[in-house]
Formats: structure tokens, C-alpha cells, sequence
């Protein structure tokens, strides 16, 4: 008997043939490069909750704010190569990605707190597949998880090598408030800016076949699988944090630069679209434009808040129309052996 083309789930969600919810929202891009300018979607996205400050970006600021405070070597030790500081920032860097981590994994996987409401997979993480390090999606996705915070840790105490001896160029808050706030604002920018383009270099075949293949192993993501990375394509990854050795900048904007970096893949690969918090409150996550690159793969290589895939033609904004021209685009590309 052939498959019905849709199911209804457990919370009366719409599921296709292969278990797929869609919100039936389009792919959410941030407004600041729409184009025309929209005055009013921009202000509503920096005021809204979520909106640009709230909740992550200000969550981020206190992360790095307590890093920065009371748990980042003193200065002057950090002059001179040292096992101990470094460790010290590891073991900082290992706890909060933990606890990070963790907390979206307890939440929606390992307690399920929300069943599969807004899940846009049907099934949870794999088990006895092996395609995945021990068989296992999760221990798979948490091991390669760390070698990302080794690397990340040792961009980190490399950059504070640099400017505890002043080599790097430093910019004062008390100075440049305005620019200080600037910046930190623009890093988020910056990583996507910089992630879009080094996806698009390891999608390249050669690189794709023996670097991101690790990471795209994950289908069906999770929060772990954000890190889940060869540990080539965690050094390219992690790279965005050399800008600082060019730009004029304070610790704390590098701190935000590694945080968000390390951090941000395990909301992104979450896997739901909304944090459900009971029958009244939910906080929307919409990371339907990345999951759609696991599913599709030559499709959404960047994030959401600097549209290149929309100017460079690989965005697909989750639409049925979108699935029809990137399939004839895809078998398009079969036919001439470029696919
Ligand atoms: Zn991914
Ligand atoms: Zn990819």
C-alpha cells in the first residue's frame, strides 16, 4: 500500500511523506539589508522579543561579561605561554559549553520537554547507526564537539597572548564608547559574513568529501551536531576570530566573537522552531533556513542576518515552490555531472 502523502501528528502538526513539519512561515531573514530599507521591520526587530538584543544577544553579554570578570586569567600571566592560564580558559570554555549545550539537550531531547510540537523532524537522534563514532548520533556529535573547543580555546589564548603584550591593536571603551558598542553589535555580522564564505569553500568537492561530510552526517540535527565538525573545518570555522589581529578591538569583542561562534550552533541546530513553554509562552528560534541546508545541502549556506544566499541565488525560503526549483536546478545538475 503506497504511503499517504501527509500524516497528522500527536500535536495535530501537519507531517509530509518523510515525517517533515513545516511552519509554513518563510525563511526567516533579519530586516537591516532588506532592500528596499523598512524603517519600521528594522526597528521592531531590534526592540522585539526575540529581536536582535533579546534574548541572545543579551544573554551572550553576560556570558562574556562573568568570562571576562571573574573568569579570565589576570594580564600579566597571560605575557608569557603557560600551560596553567590556558587550562584555565579551556576549563571555562569546556563548562559553559556544557552547560549551553546541555541545557537545549535536556530540554528537547533527553527529556523531551516538548515532544516533537514544532520539531521539523519527525524522528529524535540517531541510535545504532553506523554512519556515526560509536554508533550513536549523540556521543558522535559530543566528541567531535570538543575538538571545536580545543581549536576555539586556542584561537582564544593565542589572542590574549597578543594583547596582554599590546601587540594587537587595542580599542578603549572609556575613549570610543559609541564605536565600542558599534563593534560589538557588528559581530554578529562579521561571523555570518565570514561563516557564509568559508561554507561555500568547504562545499567545494575535494573538501566536502574529506572535511564537511562530518558535519552534514547529520540529517536530522540536534544541539550537539552544531559542532559537530571535522577539526579542519573547526579551524576555518574558528578563523573568524583573527580579525581582531587586523581590527582595533577590546578583549570583550573577541570574547563575544569565540562565544557566539562556539555557542551559536547549538541554538541553530536545535531542530525546533520554537522553545514552548507551556500552553502561553514561546520563544521563537526560527532556524528553518539552516536545517534546510542539512536537508538540501546546496541550499542556505549562510545565516540569517546577511542575506548572500538571497543575493547569490542558494536561498530557499522553505516554500513548496522553492522545493520545485532547487529539485530541477539539482537534476539539472545530475544531467550535466556537476552535481
Ligand atoms: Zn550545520
Ligand atoms: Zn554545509
Amino acid at each position: 500500500m503506497a504511503k499517504p502523502k501527509t500524516t497528522i501528528d500527536e500535536h495535530g502538526q501537519v507531517r509530509d511523506r518523510r515525517g517533515e513539519w513545516r511552519s509554513g512561515r518563510p525563511v526567516y531573514l533579519e530586516p537591516l539589508l532588506d532592500d528596499p530599507t523598512n524603517v519600521k521591520k528594522i526597528v521592531k526587530w531590534l526592540t522585539g522579543f526575540p529581536g536582535f538584543f533579546f534574548p541572545w544577544f543579551a544573554l551572550y553579554m553576560i556570558v562574556i561579561g562573568a568570562s571576562f570578570v571573574w573568569f579570565t586569567p589576570a594580564m600579566e600571566r597571560m605575557q608569557t605561554f603557560e600551560l596553567g592560564w590556558m587550562l584555565e580558559i579551556l576549563l571555562r570554555n569546556l563548562v559553559i559549553l556544557w552547560i549551553w549545550n546541555g541545557a537545549f539537550h535536556l530540554w528537547f531531547y533527553s527529556y523531551k520537554m516538548q515532544g516533537r510540537l514544532k520539531k521539523y523532524n519527525a524522528n529524535w537522534q540517531a541510535e545504532n547507526n553506523s554512519i556515526f563514532l560509536f554508533d550513536n548520533q549523540v556521543y558522535d556529535n559530543v566528541f567531535w564537539a570538543h575538538s571545536g573547543l580545543l581549536i576555539w580555546t586556542a584561537y582564544e589564548c593565542g589572542l590574549w597572548w597578543g594583547y596582554a603584550n599590546g601587540w594587537l591593536p587595542y580599542l578603549d571603551p572609556l575613549e570610543h564608547p559609541v564605536i565600542f558598542c558599534l563593534m560589538m553589535m557588528a559581530v554578529p555580522f562579521w561571523r555570518n559574513f565570514h561563516f557564509y564564505w568559508i561554507h561555500r569553500l568547504i562545499h567545494w568537492k575535494p573538501l566536502y568529501d574529506h572535511v564537511h561530510y562530518l558535519h552534514h552526517k547529520n540529517v536530522n540535527v540536534g544541539p550537539w551536531s552544531g559542532m559537530a565538525m571535522h577539526p579542519v573545518e573547526h579551524l576555518l570555522y574558528f578563523s573568524c576570530m583573527l580579525v581582531h589581529v587586523i581590527v582595533p578591538s577590546h578583549p570583550l569583542h573577541m570574547l563575544f566573537n569565540g562565544f557566539q561562534t562556539g555557542l551559536g550552533p547549538a541554538v541553530s541546530h536545535s531542530g525546533f522552531d520554537e522553545i514552548v513553554f507551556g500552553d502561553e509562552a514561546a520563544l521563537r528560534n526560527d532556524r528553518y533556513m539552516h536545517y534546510l541546508h542539512h536537508r538540501y545541502h546546496n541550499v542556505n549556506y549562510g545565516e540569517s542576518n546577511v542575506p548572500l544566499d538571497k543575493w547569490f541565488g542558494s536561498l530557499h525560503d522553505g516554500s513548496p515552490e522553492a522545493d520545485a526549483h532547487f529539485r530541477r536546478v539539482h537534476s539539472e545538475r545530475v544531467k550535466a555531472g556537476t552535481a
